[in-house]
């Protein structure tokens, strides 16, 4: 199971890599590239960042549902009462 598709720089091959320091020199079997460790922590980083941020999103448009929610609500019981 890879753990993490690594971009190549040289020819935007997606190298899956399954164990971050199991091989001391790795190549992309399209160009040869060298895939340094470094490299994969770095696009490691930039896709957790990415992540992240997703999360937040999702964060962010479930409390608006939720705030929608009760808005309804309210309106709801507010219209039930006038109609009274
Ligand atoms: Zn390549």
């Amino acid at each position: 199971m890879a753990i993490f598709k690594y971009e190549c720089p040289g020819c935007a091959t997606l190298v899956p890599i399954l164990n971050r320091v199991s091989e001391k020199q790795r190549r992309c079997p399209q160009c040869g590239n060298p895939i340094g460790i470094d490299d994969i922590d770095r696009q490691i980083a930039a896709a957790e960042g990415i992540r992240r941020k997703t999360a937040k999103k999702k964060r962010i448009a479930k409390s608006i549902a939720f705030a929608w929610l009760f808005f309804c609500t309210i309106f709801a019981l507010w219209a039930i009462s006038r109609m009274r």
